[in-house]
């Protein structure tokens, strides 16, 4: 399909790949008794009134993490088949994911959390049967080398647009004022990847 050499996609995990937000509401409604109203509107979770403050908010990512968050990750409808049709025409696919690379919680409990993320998060992928090349756990997507890179993050989405590396940005509601090339599902996703690269 190529004339060179596969063309390689940077795809990134959390609100791209697999719902992140369902996978917490979930453990709010378990601990709380109680979930969201909806989707965040912000890319900030005490903005956008999951949690009083961000500190509440990390506090609920860890617990939920140290009890698997990562090993039972939800995909978004489509995800799986997409990735595993992506791959069988000939894209190489690196998740690029900022599990276990934080650096803002200090200390052991910051360490052991960054273990537990990417220990979990490789399990996770491998219970699920997800098909990729490479995994990557990096604070900054242009780390890992690729042709095309898909996230919903809108700092990561405006590093690779600095940087002039192209990009997808997966559809959520805190990533809408960004311009650019973007794709509400997986289906579309695929379509969007493939007229892109010309395949
Ligand atoms: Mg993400």
């Amino acid at each position: 399909m190529f004339d060179s050499q596969p063309a390689v996609l940077v795809v990134d995990l959390d609100n791209t790949t697999f719902d992140y937000d369902r996978g917490l509401a979930e453990h709010m409604v378990r601990t709380t008794g109680q979930g969201p109203s909806g989707p965040p509107e912000f890319y900030d979770y005490a903005r956008s009134g999951w949690f009083p403050t961000n500190q509440d908010w990390l506090a609920a990512h860890s617990a939920a993490v140290m009890e698997g968050l990562f090993a039972r990750m939800w995909p978004y409808d489509g995800a799986l088949e997409g990735l595993a049709s992506l791959r069988e025409d000939g894209f190489v696919v690196k998740f690029a994911t900022a599990h276990g690379s934080r650096s803002w919680m200090p200390g052991p409990d910051g360490d052991e959390l960054a273990r537990v993320e990417r220990e979990t998060t490789a399990a996770g992928l491998r219970m699920l049967g997800v098909e990729y090349d490479e995994l990557h756990f990096v604070a900054s997507k242009a780390e890992v080398a690729g042709d095309l890179y898909i996230d919903d993050a809108p700092s990561h989405l405006a590093d690779l647009d600095a940087r002039g590396l192209p990009r997808i940005a997966y559809d959520q509601a805190y990533n809408r004022h960004l311009p650019g090339l973007r794709a509400t599902n997986w289906d579309e996703l695929g379509s969007v990847i493939r007229a892109r690269l010309g395949a």
